[in-house]
């Protein structure tokens, strides 16, 4: 068996003992497991394990479930905000042990391709993998790639493509699964279809994917990227919602979104808009009579596949830029690569690690707020308590309900319209102190949404009482504590959510 993990203290050597595995030490694994991508909190295994396959993930799992303790946490790339990854005394698998086994299968012999992956290869690398190898591509993404798919997997994967090709959980067809009794299950909407889709969303509460089948389709060559600017959320909303419902033949492939602040800020203000670098933002060219804080602008894209002339592509895009009211003059557009395209928020780690703003606590807020209360909300806390901005991005763009699988367990709002709000605050100088009030301040916003009535999710939840995790599924609370029961009885899974005490 080719499990690895590190022991720390004399009382680990029991546990050790109880689990029967091989044991190397390592401190460095156990302290990268303790920390994440929030810097916010920190959790210390007992172990990190290394698996090499699903059925190294198995006796782990069944090891702790021999114990009356020992909780397991899939690791992916640690990019979560608030501790999701971790387990306190517990195992953690590093997921990225056994991330370069990617295969190509075409099942039934019908032609379509599909990526056997594993759950801990990042995004990244099946980008890369696809295109260089086959020339095809999965159709749905997230701005950033170096995360893992088993990490989006559980949690939803959203980006520009989800408001037409949909989220990263509608995009699988298959998933390898060991559940929390250690039993490696391959399930798919039609053989253990209960399973495949709780673990959709689920939060790592249910099972640890270990490989996911997803579809894919050739790779587009070139994407035409534009970018407009808003002085007014009213008009920006309204062609943003009228984007995303558009008839798939003459929609755009991408619609992202962002909020930005009146000022020569690089980070939060009008530098942040033009591309390709070297592109100028004009300022004299804002409408006067526009007083908000606020400046939004729409981000678009059209791939452009080989077979296509470049022609077609001016006409599309020219077609509907020409309804769009955004302020004439603040347009931008650039043609890239299609990998260059995906890969485009690489660009801006560089600069953050530069700056040291990567490795700074990043407080992040993630919000689905439905398109009825979307008005308000901008009005309460994007122009309102964040008016100065959050010296990192504010998206906020729509997508659609009717894309997401209701069986999976991501929780949404009701409407069939709602937007993506990131507050992807990067704390530079960040003290703790600053941290914990733009921590607080996350608390304070997601207060006043409930406070106003409004029909929203968080994304990314991280709740730590039972309550607040009933109203977060609302009626899908009892489908989750079913669930629970059924794959993972002694909640021996992803304890860093705590959503669940280990039971004895
Ligand atoms: P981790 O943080 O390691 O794990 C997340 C949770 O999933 C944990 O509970 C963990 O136990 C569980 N888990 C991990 N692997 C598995 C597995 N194989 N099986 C079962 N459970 C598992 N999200 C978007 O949707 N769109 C974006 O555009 C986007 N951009 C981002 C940009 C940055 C810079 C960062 C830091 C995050 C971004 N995210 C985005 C959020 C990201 O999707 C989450 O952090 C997600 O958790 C994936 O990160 P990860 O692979 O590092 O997972």
């Amino acid at each position: 068996m080719m499990l690895a993990y590190m022991d720390r203290a004399a009382a680990a050597a029991t546990e050790r003992d109880a689990l029967e595995l091989t044991v190397v030490t390592a401190d460095a694994a156990e302290c990268a497991a303790a920390k994440d991508f929030g810097g916010l909190v920190s959790a210390r295994p007992a172990a990190v394990v290394r698996p090499a396959s699903a059925d190294d993930v198995a006796s782990a799992i069944r090891a702790a479930a021999r114990t009356t303790h020992l909780t397991v946490a899939a690791r992916g790339n640690g990019h979560s905000v608030a501790g999701q990854a971790m387990s306190d005394g517990g195992l953690v698998l590093d997921m990225r042990a056994r991330r370069l086994q990617m295969k190509l299968v075409s099942p039934g012999g019908g032609g379509a391709a599909f990526a056997d992956v594993p759950g801990g290869a990042l995004w990244e690398e099946v980008l890369h993998w696809a295109v260089s190898n086959h020339g095809l591509a999965p159709a749905s993404w997230t701005d950033y790639l170096r995360l893992t798919v088993g990490g989006t997997l559980s949690n939803g994967g959203v980006s520009g493509q989800s408001f037409r090709y949909g989220p990263q959980v509608s995009n699988v067809v298959e998933l390898e699964v060991v559940t929390g009794e250690g039993e490696c299950r391959v399930c798919s909407p039609s053989s253990h279809p209960d399973l495949f889709f709780a673990v959709l969303g689920g939060l790592g509460q249910f099972g640890v994917i270990t490989r996911a089948r997803i579809p894919l389709s050739p790779a587009p060559r070139t994407v035409r990227w534009a970018r407009v600017v808003y002085a007014s959320f009213a008009e920006y909303a309204a062609d943003a919602e009228w984007l995303v419902t558009r008839p798939s033949e003459s929609a755009f492939d991408y619609v992202e979104g962002f909020a930005f602040v009146r000022s020569d800020d690089p980070v939060n203000g009008w530098p942040s808009v033009p591309i390709p670098a070297g592109a100028r933002f004009d300022p004299s060219l804002l409408p006067a009579g526009e007083p908000g804080p606020l400046l939004y602008c729409l981000e678009v894209a059209l791939y452009q596949h080989q077979q296509q002339q470049p022609d077609d592509v001016d006409e599309r895009m020219g077609e509907m830029m020409r309804r769009l009211k955004y302020v004439r003059g603040l347009e931008y557009a650039a043609d890239v690569g299609y990998v260059e395209f995906l890969s485009r928020v690489n660009r801006v780690e560089e600069e953050a690690r530069r700056s040291g703003s990567w490795d700074a606590p990043h407080p992040w807020l993630n919000l689905f707020v439905s398109a009825r209360d979307i008005a308000d909300f901008d009005r309460a806390v994007l122009a309102g308590m964040l008016a100065d901005g959050i010296d990192g991005p504010m998206l906020i763009y729509p997508m659609l309900k009717s894309k997401w699988d209701p069986n999976t367990s991501v929780a949404l709002p009701e409407g069939e319209v709602f937007y993506l709000v990131a507050l992807l605050r990067f704390c530079p100088g960040g003290g703790a102190a600053a941290a914990e009030e733009l921590v607080a301040q996350n608390g304070a916003i997601v207060d006043a949404c409930r406070r106003n009535g409004y029909d929203f999710k968080t994304y990314f939840p991280h709740y730590r009482a039972e309550a607040d995790w009933a109203r977060h599924f609302g009626p899908n609370w009892a489908r989750f504590l079913d669930r629970k029961a059924r794959y993972d009885p002694l909640a021996i899974l992803a304890p860093g959510q705590k959503i669940f005490a280990r039971t004895p």
